[in-house]
């Protein structure tokens, strides 16, 4: 199997030119008798909508982060910073500072 695409990679349906964001990709097609990778999408569902998966090796990788140590975070080259989603949550309980 080709080089696979990791989660977060920008990628493009060589088809129809549709720009994606791996969510997931530890999916594999066995229909045709050689594995092919598919993965899921960063996207917002509309409703009545089901996840839909697409296949690696129709589409074409346009970017992957490459996140490098940046004044206490870690940032990719093109802006992306990464982060854990951890600093998106709300807090459990009262916070305090110390
Ligand atoms: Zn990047």
């Amino acid at each position: 199997m080709s080089e696979g695409f990791l989660p977060m990679d920008h990628v493009r349906v060589k088809a129809t030119g549709e720009d994606l964001y791996v969510n997931s990709a530890h999916y594999v097609c066995l229909e045709s008798g050689k594995p092919r990778q598919m993965f899921s999408v960063c996207r917002r569902l509309k409703p009545g909508e089901t996840r839909k998966l697409y296949y690696a090796d129709e589409c074409e990788l346009i970017h992957r982060h490459d996140f490098q140590p940046y004044k206490g975070i870690l940032r990719c080259g093109c802006g992306q910073v990464y982060t854990t989603m951890a600093d998106t949550m709300m807090p459990r309980g009262e916070v305090t500072w110390n």
